[in-house]
C-alpha cells in the first residue's frame, strides 16, 4: 500500500499537534522533513523520540519531534512516524505540506484504523468503537466503546461462530448416512445449540436499545406551550445559560439542542417552540419542527405551568403523550396551583408526574433519575456494560434471529441435511459481518467513511 499522511490532532490553537504518516516510504520522508538535533545522531531507533527540527530543504519550517514505529509494531502494522511539532493552524499547514510534498498523498478519512483493519491488527467491529471512543460524550459511552475496543463483542460472536461451524462439520460429515435414525439424533445434538444462540442474541438485541442509547445519546423532547419553563428548566439542567429565557410567548422559536451527561447517560435535549397554532410563518416553523422531534424522540418531557389553569393547547399536548414513554413536569411549583395533580394522572394514567420549579431548584434530581430510570427500563447485561450498541450490529443480529427460527423449523420438520447446512452457514456468514470477516469492499467503505481525518 502506499504511504500517506494526515493532521491527527483537531484544528485550532494548541501547544502540539501531530502528524501521522504510514506506510513503506515512512522512515525515507522523516529523514527528509527532519532534521535531527546534533545530539541525536542519525540513527533512527524506533519506539524512540528524537528532538529537533522540520524542514523543507534548507528552510526551518518548526521545531519538534519525531517517533518513528516500525512494522508490525504500529497502529496500523506498517511503518509509521508521528511528527510533533506546534498546534495551530500556520504550524501544522505548512509542516503537512512539507511531508505532503515528498511526494506522499493524504490520508481518507478513517484510512490509518482501515489499515489497521485489513492488515489484521484490529476486527471491524473493534475498528468500528475506535470513533466510538473519541466520540464519546461520557464516562459510561467511553468505558462501553472501551470494552468493546478490547474485543469483547467479537468475542462473543467469535464464539457463535465457532458453534455454527462445528454444526455445519457435523452435518457434512453426516451427510453421507441419511437414514431416519441417525437424521433424529443428528438433529437433537444440533436443535439446542441453535436454541442457546438465538436466546443469546435475543439477550444481545434487548440491551441493544441501551447500548445504542449509551453511544448516541438519549433523545429528549422538552414539549410544552410557550411561557411554561421550558428554556429554564433545560438551562437549570444544563447549568448554564444557552437558551434563551424570556417572559415574551413564542421567543424559544428554533430546536435548540444540548448534550446534557445525567448519571453518565449522554441526553441529547431538545428545547422546542411551543406547540400552538400560530399565524407567524416563523414560528409556525418552529412548531412544525417540534412535532418533527416529537416523533424522533426516545423520551418527551412534557412541561406545564402549574401556576395557570390547563388551557386547551396544554390538553392537547397531554393527549398526545400516551403513546411515548413520558414523564409530565409540573413547573413553576414554587407558585400556587391552578392544576392539581390527579387531575393530569386521571388523563395520563401512564404518565409519571414531577413538580420542579426552576426557581427554588425543586425536583430536579428527581427529573434526573426518572431520566435514568427511563434508559435502565431495558435489560441491563450483569456487567451495567451494553455489548452492542451500534445500530449495524443490531440489524445484522436482527438478520441471524430470522434465520435461526428457520433453522429450528426446519429441524422440527425434518428437512433434509444439506437445506438446514445452508442455513447455517448464512448465519455464520452473516455474523461475520460484526467482525469484519465476510464484509464486502462496499461495507467497508462506508464503516470508515464515517470516520475522522487523522484517525
Ligand atoms: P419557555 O417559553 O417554555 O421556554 O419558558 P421560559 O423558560 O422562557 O420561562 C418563561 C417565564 O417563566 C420566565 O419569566 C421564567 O423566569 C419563568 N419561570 C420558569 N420556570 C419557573 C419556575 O419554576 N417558577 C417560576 N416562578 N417562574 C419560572
Amino acid at each position: 500500500m502506499d504511504t500517506i499522511c494526515a493532521i491527527s490532532t483537531a484544528t485550532g490553537e494548541s501547544a502540539i499537534g501531530i502528524i501521522r504518516i504510514s506506510g513503506a516510504d515512512t522512515e525515507r520522508i522523516v529523514r527528509k522533513v527532519f532534521r535531527f538535533h546534533k545530539t541525536s545522531g542519525e540513527t533512527l531507533v524506533p519506539w524512540h523520540f528524537y528532538y529537533g527540527h522540520i524542514v523543507d530543504g534548507e528552510r526551518t519550517l518548526d521545531e519538534g519531534l519525531v517517533v518513528f514505529f516500525k512494522g508490525p509494531k504500529s497502529y496500523t502494522r506498517e511503518h509509521m512516524a508521528e511528527i510533533h511539532c506546534h498546534g495551530g493552524a500556520v504550524a501544522l499547514r505548512r509542516v503537512y505540506k512539507a511531508v505532503l510534498d515528498t511526494g506522499i498523498r493524504p490520508a481518507e478519512p478513517g484510512e490509518f484504523t482501515k489499515r489497521a483493519f485489513l492488515n489484521g491488527r484490529l476486527d471491524l467491529s473493534q475498528a468500528e468503537s475506535i470513533m466510538d471512543v473519541i466520540q464519546a460524550k461520557t464516562e459510561l459511552a467511553f468505558d462501553t466503546a472501551m470494552l468493546q475496543l478490547s474485543g469483547n463483542l467479537s468475542q462473543i460472536i467469535n464464539g457463535m461462530r465457532v458453534e455454527l461451524l462445528r454444526m455445519m462439520t457435523h452435518l457434512a460429515v453426516n451427510m453421507d448416512y441419511p437414514e431416519e435414525d441417525i437424521v433424529e439424533i443428528t438433529y437433537d445434538e444440533i436443535r439446542p445449540v441453535v436454541a442457546a444462540i438465538q436466546s443469546q442474541i435475543e439477550g444481545l438485541i434487548r440491551d441493544s436499545d441501551r447500548g445504542i442509547i449509551i453511544r448516541e445519546g438519549l433523545k429528549v423532547a422538552l414539549i410544552g406551550r410557550p411561557n411554561v419553563g421550558k428554556s429554564s428548566l433545560m438551562n437549570a439542567l444544563l447549568q448554564e445559560e444557552r437558551a434563551i429565557v424570556t417572559n415574551i410567548p413564542g421567543t424559544t422559536r428554533d430546536v435548540i439542542e444540548e448534550y446534557l451527561n445525567v448519571r453518565g447517560i449522554p441526553v441529547r435535549l431538545m428545547d422546542t417552540a411551543g406547540i400552538r397554532d400560530t399565524e407567524d410563518p416563523v414560528e409556525r416553523i418552529g412548531v412544525e419542527r417540534t412535532r418533527a422531534r416529537y416523533l424522533e424522540a426516545d423520551l418527551v418531557l412534557t412541561i406545564l405551568d402549574v401556576s395557570e389553569p390547563l388551557t386547551r393547547d396544554d390538553q392537547e399536548l397531554l393527549e398526545r403523550v400516551s403513546d411515548k414513554p413520558a414523564i409530565i413536569i409540573l413547573n413553576k411549583a414554587d407558585l400556587d396551583p391552578q392544576i392539581s395533580e390527579a387531575a393530569i394522572q386521571k388523563l395520563v394514567p401512564s404518565a409519571q408526574l414531577i413538580r420542579t420549579s426552576t426557581v427554588n431548584d425543586i425536583g430536579l434530581t428527581t427529573l434526573e433519575e426518572a431520566i435514568e430510570e427511563a434508559v435502565n427500563r431495558n435489560q441491563v447485561s450483569s456487567s451495567g456494560y451494553s455489548f452492542v450498541t451500534n445500530v449495524r450490529h443490531r440489524s445484522v443480529l436482527e438478520g441471524a434471529l430470522v434465520l435461526l427460527s428457520d433453522v429450528l423449523q426446519g429441524i422440527a420438520e425434518g428437512q433434509p441435511y444439506d437445506l438446514i447446512e445452508m442455513d447455517l452457514r448464512s448465519i455464520y456468514t452473516l455474523l461475520g459481518n460484526i467482525t469484519g470477516e465476510t464484509v464486502s469492499e462496499d461495507l467497508i467503505e462506508s464503516v470508515f467513511s464515517q470516520f475522522c481525518l487523522g484517525k
